[in-house]
C-alpha cells in the first residue's frame, strides 16, 4: 500500500484473523431479519402473508444476485434468504467476512432501497438482518439444506395461516389460538382449516407454501436468435428429485459457462 508509511500502529493489524474457507465446498450464506415479527406489526403487514413483502425480499435477493454472479441459486421465504455459491468461486479470495458482510449489507441496504416501489406506508425505523455462512462439503449436504429451509417454510406457514384463520375469521385472540393450535399435528390444522373456515390449504398461493427460488437462466426468445440473461423467480418443490433434473446445470455450472434454454416456453 504505497501512499500509506509504516507506523508503529501497524501491528494492531496482524490480530486480524484468518477467515479464508474451505476450498471446494458450497458456500451458504443465510440472512434473516431482526425482529420481523414486530417489524411486521409496525408496517401494517397483512397477515398471514404480505405479498407485497415477499416481493420486497425477492427483489432484494435479486439485486444481490444481480452483483454476485457466483451465486447459482437462492431460497427465500418470510424474513430470511439463502444464497448458494458455486462450490470452485474465487471471489475474495472465499475471505468469508466479505463474503458473508458484502452480501448481508447489499441485501438490507437494497431491501430499504426499494421499500417505496412496495409499500406506501413509510419506513419507521431502518430494518437490519444477521447473516450466517456456512460451509458444505457434499451436493448432497446442500440439497438437503435447502429441503430443510423449504420444509420449514411449509410448517410455519401451515401453522401460521390456521392461526391467522382463528383470530382473523374465528375471533379468538392471539393466545386462545395458540393454545388451540399447541400439540397438533399437519393433518389437524389441515382439517381445523377445511371443516371451520372452508380453506383447502392446498389452494393456498404456491409462493406461501413453497418460498421463492431464484435462478439464473439464459433464455431465447421464441422466433429469435437473440438471448438475454434473466434472474428467474419459481414457487415449486426443490426436495423431489425432478427440480435437480430439470435444472441440473445448478450443481455442475463452472465459472464462466452459460447455459441456455430455447425459449421461455421451454422453463417449467
Ligand atoms: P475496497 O472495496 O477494497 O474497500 P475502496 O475503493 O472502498 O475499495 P478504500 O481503501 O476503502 O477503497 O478507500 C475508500 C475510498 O473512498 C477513498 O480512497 C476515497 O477515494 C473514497 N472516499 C471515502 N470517503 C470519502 C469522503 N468522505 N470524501 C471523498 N472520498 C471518499
Ligand atoms: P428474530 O430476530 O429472532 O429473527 P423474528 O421476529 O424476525 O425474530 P422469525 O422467526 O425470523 O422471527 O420470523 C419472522 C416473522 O416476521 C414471522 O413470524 C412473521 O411474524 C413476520 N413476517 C415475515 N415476513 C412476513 C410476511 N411476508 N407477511 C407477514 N408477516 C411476515
Ligand atoms: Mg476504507
Ligand atoms: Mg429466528
Ligand atoms: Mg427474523
Ligand atoms: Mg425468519
Ligand atoms: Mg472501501
Amino acid at each position: 500500500r504505497g501512499r500509506m508509511a509504516k507506523s508503529k500502529f501497524e501491528y494492531v493489524k496482524s490480530f486480524e484473523s484468518e477467515d479464508k474457507l474451505l476450498p471446494n465446498c458450497w458456500i451458504v450464506v443465510r440472512v434473516d431479519g431482526k425482529s420481523f415479527h414486530k417489524f411486521s406489526e409496525k408496517h401494517e403487514f397483512e397477515k398471514p402473508n404480505d405479498i407485497r413483502a415477499l416481493h420486497l425480499m425477492n427483489r432484494a435477493a435479486v439485486k444481490v444476485m444481480e452483483h454476485f454472479k457466483d451465486i447459482v441459486i437462492s431460497y427465500g421465504d418470510s424474513d430470511e434468504f439463502s444464497f448458494i455459491l458455486r462450490k470452485d468461486t474465487e471471489i475474495f479470495n472465499r475471505r468469508g467476512f466479505k463474503i458473508m458482510t458484502y452480501i448481508n449489507s447489499l441485501f438490507s441496504s437494497s431491501y430499504v432501497y426499494c421499500w417505496k416501489q412496495h409499500f406506501d406506508v413509510k419506513l419507521k425505523f431502518p430494518p437490519f438482518f444477521d447473516a450466517r455462512i456456512i460451509l458444505y462439503p457434499t451436493d448432497e449436504n446442500l440439497r438437503d439444506y435447502l429441503s430443510w429451509r423449504q420444509v420449514d417454510c411449509h410448517i410455519n406457514n401451515l401453522y401460521n395461516t390456521t392461526f391467522w384463520a382463528l383470530v382473523l375469521k374465528g375471533g379468538l385472540t392471539n393466545q386462545e389460538a395458540e393454545k388451540r393450535l399447541c400439540g397438533t399435528v399437519t393433518a389437524d390444522k389441515n382439517e381445523i382449516l377445511f371443516s371451520e373456515f372452508n380453506i383447502n390449504y392446498n389452494d393456498e398461493p404456491e409462493i406461501f407454501k413453497k418460498g421463492t427460488i431464484l435462478l439464473r437462466k439464459k433464455i431465447r426468445s421464441p422466433n429469435s436468435d437473440h438471448f438475454k440473461k434473466v434472474i428467474i423467480p419459481l414457487h415449486e418443490d426443490l426436495i423431489s428429485e425432478k427440480f435437480w433434473n430439470i435444472h441440473s446445470e445448478i450443481l455442475t455450472i463452472k465459472s464462466g459457462q452459460e447455459y441456455a434454454y430455447d425459449s421461455v416456453e421451454a422453463l417449467p
